[in-house]
């Protein structure tokens, strides 16, 4: 009997491999960072073939340490950075120009033009997407445009185009895969949450040939297979990293939400079979193709979430580590009344105001460094308040509860702060992997080597649970001071 399941999980600034054991726990892993091309300012790239092989080390690494061999294995789950995408020659398989990485601005302008002319109307109906660089359509156009000769040869047949999942499978199955899952693909631009499909008219507006782009498949199925690791492997699982961790986290039924906070905060509501339409700066995504079905999410996006802790410890110089951050937190009572709003790069969700600033508001001669502190992972939770709030204007639910997952969830004062805040328990699993734990439910889920979903409720059993204990006065009065506070930062920069 295979003992593990094997989990790539290929993120923005490192390559990681786990393997976990039936009951979910994460038993070896090993990782690797790689570097980050800013050619220009605005610019991210990474290096496809540094991607490929930084992934294929690490999942070499962790098998010689738990010295197993693909015979242990039960399946291969993927998840990855989403947006980024990779060119390459079908005959070569060599990239012809670097991965544009979905931080990546270069196709800003060319998002204003489709704005102009009212397509983005077009695109947010049929994909649930706002039009913005983030997402991979205008990168793979910009592709096309701009390496010499890409263009024809795309015509000829010569070239493919994927997101980094389908860059993977393409080298783990040397060449004979060319596929994608339903979640990578819904965050292209290029993909029909209704039908399900490549929309011709998109393709046609972006000039796109269909024939570079993958195949689609569900996201818990059989996708290819490896004989890479000795045996045969089967590639059973993918999902882009958020819907992945909402995956791993089990919010499997509709209205459930999770949270991820590293350097951002990316929420996930399960809307179930029901595709969703936001009026309150959300987007809509498909969460996973799983059992013959598609479920859907609501998205919500904020781009400064730990890293205005980074922020205060690096340029500020007010902390030693991020950890030292809840000690002083919680060595005073309140902020004194100080916000600070940290819209350092513009807001995201559900404001997408490219031209707000960071602002400190409510100082007063007794505001000090733990007060600013407290204040900086306050914004987090009031952040994630306004996300959790579109939500349920945009979709008649509120959560009973929510997950959590990402490196500041280690932070207990900021678990607790954001229950008080929600005015609902904040669950906070064991392991806080969720993200490759997804991919290895979704591989695990379409190998047999978990039966069915309900077979995994029991890897809950250590949630720490944090309760609301703030009454519903002070609360509000907190939030509606953050709804004041946000107003000042909007609009500054010109
Ligand atoms: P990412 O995957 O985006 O790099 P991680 O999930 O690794 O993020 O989390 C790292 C982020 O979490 C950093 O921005 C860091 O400032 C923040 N962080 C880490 N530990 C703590 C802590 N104890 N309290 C608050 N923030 C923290």
């Amino acid at each position: 009997m295979p003992r593990y399941i094997l989990a790539l999980d290929q993120g923005t600034t490192s390559s990681r491999a786990i393997l976990f054991d039936h009951e979910g726990r994460p038993r070896f892993s090993a990782s690797r960072e790689f570097k980050q091309y800013y050619p220009q300012p605005g610019w991210v790239e990474h290096d496809a073939m540094e991607i490929w092989k930084s992934q294929l080390d690490v999942a070499e690494k962790v098998l010689a340490e738990a010295q197993i061999s693909a015979d242990d294995l039960a399946a291969l789950g993927i998840t990855n950075q989403r947006e980024t995408v990779v060119l390459w020659d079908r005959a070569t398989g060599e990239p012809l120009y670097h991965a544009i990485v979905w931080q990546c601005r270069r196709t800003a302008a060319m998002c204003d033009r489709i704005r102009a002319e009212g397509f983005d109307r077009v695109l947010r109906e049929k994909t649930g997407l706002v039009t913005d660089a983030y997402f991979s359509g205008t990168k793979i156009a910009w592709l096309l445009e701009n390496v010499p000769g890409a263009r024809a040869r795309a015509q000829h047949g010569e070239l493919a185009v994927g997101t980094i999942d389908t860059w993977l499978i393409w080298n783990l199955t040397r060449g004979k895969a060319h596929v994608t899952d339903v979640s990578n693909a819904s965050r292209t631009l290029l993909f029909n949450l209704h039908t399900l499909e490549w929309d011709p008219e998109i393709l046609s507006y972006f000039a796109i040939p269909a024939s570079i782009l993958p195949e689609v498949k569900p996201s818990s199925a059989e996708l290819g297979e490896t004989h890479l690791f000795g045996a045969t492997l089967r590639i059973c699982g993918v999902a882009g990293d958020q819907q992945a961790a909402l995956f791993g986290q089990q919010c499997f039924r509709h209205g459930m939400v999770k949270n991820t906070y590293g350097t951002g905060c990316f929420l996930l509501m399960n809307t179930g079979t029901e595709i969703p339409h936001s009026n309150s700066g959300l987007v809509g995504t498909v969460a996973w193709g799983i059992d013959g079905r598609t479920e859907y999410a609501l998205e919500g996006s904020v781009f400064i979430a730990g890293a205005a802790i980074q922020w205060l410890r690096d340029e500020m110089k007010l902390l030693k580590d991020a950890a030292e951050s809840e000690a002083l937190a919680r060595s005073v009572r309140d902020t004194n009344g100080v916000y600070l709003v940290p819209a350092f790069v513009g807001l995201g969700a559900p404001h997408w105001d490219a031209y707000a600033r960071g602002t400190i508001t409510g100082i007063t001669r007794g505001a000090n460094r733990a007060h600013l502190v407290r204040a900086a992972l306050e914004s987090i939770a009031y952040q994630t308040r306004e996300v959790v709030d579109a939500m349920a204007r945009d979709s008649g639910l509120r959560p009973q509860a929510l997950r959590v997952d990402g490196g500041a969830t280690r932070n207990d004062f900021l678990c607790q702060f954001q229950a008080d805040i929600l005015g609902i328990p904040v669950e906070r699993p064991a392991t806080t992997e969720s993200t490759a734990l997804g991919a290895a439910y979704l591989a695990g889920l379409a190998s047999g080597f978990w039966k069915e979903k309900l077979e995994l409720t029991a890897h809950l059993h250590s949630t720490h649970r944090f309760e609301p204990q703030l009454d519903f006065s002070r609360r509000e009065e907190l939030f509606a001071g953050w709804l004041r506070a946000v107003e000042r930062a909007k609009g500054w920069a010109s």
